[in-house]
């Protein structure tokens, strides 16, 4: 009898309790104690829906007050020397100051999960670094599930990927050289499971789902060889791509299982099939652990029926991933429209799928009701009206590859806007957002929650926007913006006002540490009803003689941060987007707006993780953003900007947007980032950031100048813009204007110096 199992229920809560927890504990307001005891509520809660679902395996290890990357390094001791804190005592108030930093210590390095907007701590390791042991709180949490009777199967991240997501601040360190030291430390850890008679454990290495050199296979085969033979069972979980070209190396490894996406690499199944000998367990990920549709029970348990008849009880069902990257639960949505709700599982039904399938393969007599229910769920989405538009389909169809371009090259624009721009030499700007004070967002809950009149609203926010203008004129700076002062999401406000999306009251997903998103969802064809944004830009524009930069989110964005329908391919979605965006970059253009920046901030997140999948989603992600920059006439200037990613393997797609302006997040790597661009010979106009915008701390006009310098080493000053590395939404007015100002300082400074180097 197949058996049933998750790698990871979210951690935060249906109602983000951890997250109001973990605030309140940063403000001082409760103790340790009382975080603790939430903590422990919450992982008992979300352990009793496991049983209650009937899994044959409650998931342990996978709650952490902060990241589970993080925990592991606590757990392993490999803490970052620099703030010299004692492994084996680390307190909340430590664990916290490694995540958001100290007086004396930035915090450790925060980055994107695989191909998830979901951001770990980078584990920062050298020639130093032992694993001697840190904290206990992961056999604690075992041994509190352990006291409730239930069937734990504690989860961890496993050595290979932990070394491969870490980082050392040795230049040239070999973080393979710790491998050693560190399956010694994994092996004591399955010693201390033995003692518990702990029979399983899960170590997740979707590292293996990338494309790994050699040397990182071999690292592979050797820790596995060793930790294969502890004498407790170790069940090997990949996800997030297809592990297929590893599965003749895995299967030779002593471990007892593998754990597949079958989702995402539905193809894998064949190998590991035939690879796989039959005593050992093949989990297979067939629910959706990424995306919120509810599932064809009914044919993934018939897609699994053979398999299940030749390996019996060594056929586990899974959800693909751990749940992290969904919401809690659909019993918190009273406002989501009945029809769709029938058409989601969000966490905690998701438990319910996986035990009927196991139970469909077992008894399909008794899972009929069940999968009934689930037919006719997906039968209504499939006959129904909301999802398909005509209107839509007709745009889509007659889509022509001229869309997809500017009228003409770059440097014949460039010359048409240098003319009726005038723009001065290293022109400055922002990215778009400005503090959001604590007034608009009393002033948005206020108006959400119907405080407050739409008219009364509308003008709070027009007066902001004046304020916003005035501020920039006074700072001095060269192309405004008007603020984003009515958005709180870049994608929710859009997507707000557009047609075949929808909104949970309580979808949160954990983003990083206590901040979480609500991701839109679409469910149905986009269309723009009306014009979005070109009411705040003109209001904008009318106060002031300057240029007003319009500021929209790019089509690859609006994808990337919402749950996507999954009836047709993303690309189909992405195509409906870049028609919503043109259209309203056509309507901006047409309102005297004329320079309009698409933000494309997710358009790296969307890469597959394995390079030979790259080209296909470039392709179509690159030519989404040309349509939907492509209406506009030679004049009008486009900007992009992108931040947080490693852009240089995909910097010939960057230059393919073919963007006037790119602004890309720089000022971290002190102008490191643009390397890559000057090597690839990046065509079009560049503004690199020139100052961390994640951060309070306000950099000097000469520290800001040098960075300029060292940019106008290689970019010539007159494709070069000045801005800072991000929006200023988090950040407080005082800090932004000290900054801004010197940012324009530097500028006028180096300005004046180019012109009599000229002279
Ligand atoms: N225009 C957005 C802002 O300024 C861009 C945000 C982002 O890059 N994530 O906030
Ligand atoms: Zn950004």
């Amino acid at each position: 009898m197949a058996r049933t199992h998750i790698s990871g229920f979210p951690r935060i809560g249906a109602q983000r309790e951890l997250k109001f927890a973990q605030e309140s504990f940063w403000r001082g307001e409760s103790d340790d104690a009382y975080l603790k005891g939430i903590a422990k509520e919450l992982r008992i809660r979300h352990w009793e829906l496991q049983r209650a679902a009937k899994l044959d395996f409650v998931a342990v290890g996978d709650f952490a007050y902060y990241d589970q990357m993080l925990n592991l390094s606590a757990l392993l001791g490999s803490l970052p020397e620099r703030f010299g804190f004692d492994p084996a005592k680390l307190s909340l108030t430590q664990y916290y100051e490694l995540a958001r930093g100290n007086k004396a210590q930035p915090a450790m390095e925060m980055t994107k999960w695989f191909d998830t907007n979901y951001h770990y701590l980078v584990p920062e390791l050298g020639p130093d670094t032992t694993f001697n042991g840190g904290v206990d709180w992961f056999f604690d949490e075992i041994d509190e599930a352990l006291a409730l009777h239930l069937p734990v199967k504690p989860v961890l991240i496993g050595p290979i990927t932990y070394l491969w997501l870490s980082k050392s601040p040795v230049p040239g360190f070999d973080r393979l050289s710790l491998l050693p030291k560190l399956v010694i430390r994994y092996m004591r850890i399955l010693d201390q499971l033995k003692q518990r008679g702990i029979e399983w454990l899960q170590l997740d290495e979707p590292a293996l789902c990338l494309d790994l050199n050699e040397e990182w296979l071999e690292a592979f085969k050797a820790a596995y060889d060793v930790l294969g033979v502890s004498g407790r069972k170790v069940l090997l979980g990949t996800y997030f791509d297809t592990a297929a070209d590893h599965a003749p190396m895995v299967s030779q490894l002593p471990v007892h299982g593998v754990h597949i996406d079958l989702i995402r690499a539905p193809q894998q199944l064949q190998v590991w099939r035939t690879a796989l000998p039959a005593d050992k367990v093949l989990s297979a990920g067939v629910i959706d652990g990424r995306n919120i549709w509810r599932a064809d029970l009914g044919e993934i348990a018939g897609s699994l029926d053979a398999l299940h008849a030749e390996r019996g009880e060594h056929l586990w069902i899974a959800p693909s991933c751990s749940l992290i990257h969904v919401p809690v639960t659909l019993a918190c949505e009273t406002k989501l429209g009945a029809e769709l709700k029938s058409w989601l599982a969000f966490a905690t039904e998701k438990l319910d799928e996986v035990s009927t399938i196991a139970l469909a393969l077992r008894d399909p007599v008794a899972a009929e009701p069940a999968l009934a229910a689930a037919d006719a769920a997906l039968d209504a989405r499939r006959a129904s009206g909301a999802v398909m538009n005509v209107l839509v389909q007709r745009r889509v169809a007659s889509i022509t590859d001229a869309m997809a371009s500017r009228k003409s090259p770059f440097t014949a624009r460039s010359s048409v806007q240098r003319h009726s721009l005038k723009l001065p030499l290293l022109p400055t700007t922002t990215i778009g957002s400005f503090p959001q004070t604590p007034a608009i967002r009393q002033a948005r809950a206020a108006y959400k929650r119907g405080k407050m009149r739409a008219l009364d609203y509308l003008e709070r926010m027009r007066a902001e926007t004046a304020s916003v203008i005035r501020k920039q004129e006074e700072l001095g700076l060269d192309v405004l913006v008007h603020g984003e002062v009515e958005r709180n999401d870049m994608v929710e406000f859009f997507a707000d006002k557009l047609w075949g999306f929808a909104f949970t009251e309580n979808g949160w997903v954990q983003n990083y540490g206590s901040q979480c998103v609500k991701p839109p969802i679409i469910y149905g064809d986009v269309y723009r009803p009306e014009p979005m944004m070109v009411d705040a830009a003109c209001h904008a524009q009318s106060l002031t003689e300057r240029l007003v930069k319009g500021v929209l989110t790019g089509p690859v964005t609006m994808l990337e941060w919402s749950f996507v329908r999954d009836d047709q391919p993303r690309s189909t979605t992405a195509l409906q987007l870049a028609l919503v965006i043109r259209d309203e970059v056509i309507d901006l253009e047409k309102a005297g707006i004329r320079i309009i920046q698409i933000d494309e901030p997710a358009f790296r997140e969307g890469l597959p993780l394995r390079q030979e999948d790259w080209p296909a989603y470039l392709e179509w992600a690159t030519r989404a953003f040309r349509i939907a920059a492509g209406g506009v006439s030679d004049a009008t200037q486009i900007h992009t900007h992108m931040c947080y990613s490693e852009f240089n393997d995909i910097l010939p797609a960057i230059a393919d947007l073919d963007a006037d302006v790119i602004t890309i997040e720089t000022s971290r790597s002190s102008m490191e980032l643009l390397d890559g661009f000057v090597e690839f010979a990046y065509p079009n106009g560049i503004g690199p950031g020139v100052y961390d915008t994640h951060s309070p701390r306000v950099p000097s006009a000469d520290a800001m100048q040098q960075l300029l310098e060292r940019a106008c080493d290689v970019v010539p000053a007159e494709r070069l813009w000045v801005n800072p590395d991000c929006g200023l939404k988090t950040r407080g007015w005082p800090e932004t204007e000290a900054a801004l100002s010197n940012m324009v300082q530097a500028a006028k400074t180096l300005r004046q110096k180019l012109a009599e180097s000229i002279r």
